[in-house]
């Protein structure tokens, strides 16, 4: 048997850091990997199961894993992350006895060496150095710069996988992020499941102002993601607008505006406060790029709460939005609630809020039209500037045959037209 594996990695950008981790310390005790569907023996599975989609992902990942092992083409299977956290381990061992080994997220730093034991038997005891693999591209890292969450949102199952908040050290993420950068870097994404949590646990306080200072220095862009809005603080506006390498965009999922339902999501906070937040932020950082994230059918609310979404989009404008149904998710406060909200109806309030922001979002990309930004290139012809982040916003597609660039250079680009959700757009110099 070679030791060779092949990893899947489901779910968000913050699964993505966890699995590259996992890379390094597998490969720290003897395995090699490669590419999945070649030569690898042992598969591994970084799974997501924050909702029941996740869930019926990584079920299906595990099923098609099992009929592979089956078949004879791996040997052994190890599922590791937020779904075995999820579920209690004997409930997981007799549904898939096919699995090899379960790791859950609080174990992820000793699977390696589980692997080993596994696989290789205890009398394999191997340490090797290999240079370090992404398996993201070069020209952007994701930073992950804490674990866990505190903030127990109504409908929210993460606190209870993953765990209370800790902060990494500022002395950490900056090894990272250079490592990150020595390695092609030229975006650095913040990525937590609260950034604006970092520090609470060191400091006494939640500061990332202080983190940003800390990462000031470094000549690459800097993008946060994840912000909570009710620890946002004239202070962390401030530091966003005035630190030089932190780009103007802010990914803020604010879920809902309605007051009401914000109280019964748990989130802190209330629509006033979103609006005065907003608001300051555009007056402190120009041309602010900003994203959220709205759940459509939570328990309780009805059609008028939707036409205040729409409203709350035709007075503060959001550059990007993600719209989601509600997932009810067993063990978690808003499971309880009564007033539930069908299916369908979840689903016809999701397209009607992305009808809305498309038609608002179309206007808005015409009247940039003739501006120029500098696109950080990414292949294939396509690119993006501070104004969109990797995988979730729109591209910029440049308009010229055979682009003479490689991932990473920026480029001067005049916008010059629309197509779909992406930008079209000319090198200055072409
Ligand atoms: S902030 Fe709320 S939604 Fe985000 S991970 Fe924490 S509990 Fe979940």
């Amino acid at each position: 048997m070679n030791a060779n594996f092949s990893l899947i990695s489901l779910g968000c950008a913050r699964t993505l850091v966890d699995s590259e981790a996992m890379v390094q310390s597998i490969q720290s005790v003897g395995f090699t990997l490669v590419a999945e569907g070649t030569t690898e023996s042992i598969t591994v599975l970084n799974t997501c199961s924050f909702i029941q989609a996740a869930i019926d992902e990584t079920e299906s990942n595990i099923e098609r894993l099992i009929d592979q092992k089956n078949q004879g083409h791996i040997r052994y299977i190890c599922v590791v992350g937020c779904y075995p956290s999820r579920f209690k381990p004997e409930v997981l061992e007799e549904k898939y006895p096919q699995v090899d080994l379960w790791c859950t997220t609080r174990d992820e730093a000793t699977l390696h060496t589980r692997m080993a034991k596994r696989i290789f038997n205890q009398k394999y005891t191997p340490h090797t150095t290999k240079p370090y693999t992404k398996i993201s591209p070069s020209h952007y890292a994701y930073l992950k710069i804490s674990e866990g969450c505190d903030n127990w949102c109504a409908f929210c199952t993460i606190p209870k996988i993953r765990g209370t908040h800790r902060s990494k050290s500022i002395a950490a993420i900056r090894e990272d992020a250079k490592r990150q950068m020595a390695m092609g870097a030229k975006e650095l994404i913040i990525v937590a499941e609260d950034t604006t949590a970092w520090g609470e646990d060191i400091y006494g306080t939640p500061c990332l102002e202080t983190l940003l200072d800390g990462l000031r220095d470094l000549d690459a862009w800097i993008r946060l993601m994840y912000i909570f809005p009710a620890r946002v603080t004239p202070k962390l506006i401030h530091a966003i607008a005035t630190t030089p390498n932190v780009i103007p965009y802010i990914d803020m999922p604010i879920q809902h505006v309605n007051t009401e339902l914000l109280s019964r999501m748990n989130r802190r906070h209330d629509k006033a406060f979103l609006e005065n937040i907003i608001t300051d932020m555009r007056a402190a950082i120009p041309h602010l790029a900003l994203r959220t994230t709205f759940i459509c059918g939570f328990p309780g609310e009805t059609d008028d709460h939707v036409h205040e979404i729409c409203d709350f989009l035709d007075t503060h404008t959001i550059d990007h939005i993600g719209c989601f149904t509600y997932s009810p998710e067993p063990n978690t406060r808003a499971y309880t609630y009564g007033e539930t909200v069908p299916e369908s109806v979840r689903r016809e309030r999701v397209s009607r809020i992305m009808d809305h922001h498309f038609r608002q979002r179309g206007d808005r990309q015409l009247r940039r039209l003739g501006e120029t930004v500098i696109l950080l290139y990414e292949g294939n012809g396509c690119g993006r500037s501070v104004y969109e982040a990797p995988d979730v916003d729109n591209v910029i597609r440049l308009d010229i045959p055979n682009p003479p660039y490689q991932p990473g250079d920026m480029i001067a680009v005049r916008l010059t037209g629309v197509s779909g959700i992406d930008f079209i757009g000319k090198p200055v110099d072409a």
